[in-house]
């Protein structure tokens, strides 16, 4: 439990509904947003959170809700975190930019040396910091060329990398991440990726149909590297079968691709192990870093073999608020908090309680097609009506009605997936069992009102 955390609670950690959801100061607030903030910035729910705390947001009309989102994953630690404040507010008050390529500090180095420390693999490493996930994508990309000479990238289906233009020519889904935002960068080639509920396959049928695929259509000679995210993030949670990724890897290895892994959203603690390659046993030669890795500040990272690391010219990597001294002494707290509060044990917990609610609820409707997930990174696919066993026909409508209900109730949930027919349940590894049976109870009743 998280007792530890308990006694700096700012925020009572319990679900409150005041007002009508949306209250009128969301509403009044979101008329004025729409005049001035472009719709192609997506707003999933118009309520507007004045602060939060722990697992609870509190809406600017004093509602209070379950938070199992934490930002897509990113207030692992739990919203506004003592410690996290404490280390930023600090760093605030000494220094908040040099340019670490100009006049360097230590809070950049020391992450570097946490990320070494906590990336698979027993091997010198090094780290480069950026802004954003999909800079560390780029980043990783850039390096990868620089390193094998090649410029082919492969990425897996359902996968998502980012808005950027490279990163979009790497996602699995055009709308709304790049329909009409062309043109796209070249020589990114999509390979079937392992999706255990829909295609059957063991781990090593389906490494020998990606194999066999980029073999066909790509050639090994030309890859420069492969980018998996070994548990699909917006793609719904996908956990590719045993035996997929230590044999995608193993390929790479053999011919010399660089394999880059993606936790920007399944990494920093968020599946029980510091990165999920972990629970595969993968060591990749790069390891992306982003969402939970500084509490809510934004910064990324790009961490991997020094050999590969080393292959860009000096002032071919960074940016000017690259590792961000106040970014960085938040990660420093980040990692501080995992393991003082035992947080890979506290996503363990979340993945029991979890898991066991929506077993009960499958058992109820069947429009469950699937629960999977590790750690407090879980999901449930939705089918149609009767589909489950055989088409597997996704049901979206049940994942608006459900998101929208639980939001009405104080709860807020996610959806994911490609047919947007997944429910996605991330939230902070500070949250209790109380509030995820109480959150539970909610989602229940949403799928009661469906029938
Ligand atoms: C969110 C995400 C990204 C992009 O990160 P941004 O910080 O939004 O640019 C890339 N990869 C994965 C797996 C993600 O979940």
């Amino acid at each position: 439990m998280t007792d530890t955390l308990n006694s700096s609670y700012t925020v009572a950690q319990e679900r409150k509904v005041v007002t009508a959801i949306p209250g009128p100061q969301s509403i009044a607030l979101h008329e004025r947003r729409l005049a001035v903030v472009p719709v192609g910035v997506g707003t999933a729910l118009p309520i507007y959170i004045e602060r939060a705390n722990g697992a609870i947001l509190v809406d600017v009309d004093g509602n209070q809700f379950i938070d199992l989102g934490a930002g897509i994953g990113v207030t692992t630690v739990g919203h506004t975190s003592a410690r996290v404040i404490e280390a930023a507010a600090a760093q605030l008050g000494k220094v908040t930019h040099t340019l670490f390529t100009v006049t360097p500090y230590e809070e950049y180095v020391r992450v570097a040396e946490l990320l070494a420390q906590h990336t698979p693999g027993d091997f010198p490493k090094k780290t480069v910091l950026v802004n954003s996930g999909a800079e560390a994508v780029e980043n990783a990309v850039k390096i990868a060329r620089k390193y094998t000479r090649r410029t082919g990238v492969a990425v897996l289906e359902h996968a998502y990398h980012g808005r950027t233009n490279l990163t979009m020519a790497m996602n699995f889904k055009a709308a709304p991440y790049s329909t009409g935002f062309g043109p796209f960068a070249g020589d990114v080639y999509r390979a079937p990726n392992s999706y255990p509920y829909h295609d059957g396959l063991t781990g090593a049928e389906a490494a020998a149909r990606t194999i066999g695929y980029l073999e066909k259509t790509v050639g090994a000679y030309d890859l420069a590297c492969l980018v998996v995210e070994p548990i699909q993030g917006e793609g719904g949670f996908v956990v590719p079968a045993d035996g997929y990724l230590p044999a995608l890897q193993q390929w790479c290895t053999e011919n010399g691709i660089v394999f880059i892994a993606d936790e920007i959203q399944s990494g920093m603690a968020r599946t029980g192990a510091y990165f999920a390659s972990e629970h595969f046993g993968l060591v990749p030669d790069l390891v992306l870093s982003a969402k939970g890795i500084a509490g809510g500040l934004p910064l990324a990272g790009v961490t991997g073999r020094a050999e590969i690391m080393d292959s860009a010219l000096p002032g071919g990597l960074g940016g000017t608020f690259g590792g961000n001294p106040v970014a960085a002494a938040a990660a420093v707290a980040v990692f501080e908090q995992i393991e003082n509060d035992d947080l890979l044990a506290e996503a363990t917990r979340i993945e029991q309680t979890l898991v066991a609610g929506l077993e009960e609820l499958a058992s109820k409707y069947d429009i469950i097609g699937d629960i999977r997930g590790i750690g407090a990174m879980i999901a449930i696919e939705l089918v149609q009506p009767g589909t489950g066993a055989t088409t597997k026909e996704p049901n979206p409508k049940a994942v608006d009605a459900i998101v929208a209900y639980a939001a009405s109730q104080g709860v807020l949930v996610l959806n994911a997936g490609t047919y947007g027919n997944i429910v996605r349940f991330l939230p902070s590894l500070a949250i209790s069992d109380a509030l995820l049976t109480d959150a539970l109870g909610v989602i229940d009743d949403a799928m009661a009102t469906l029938r």
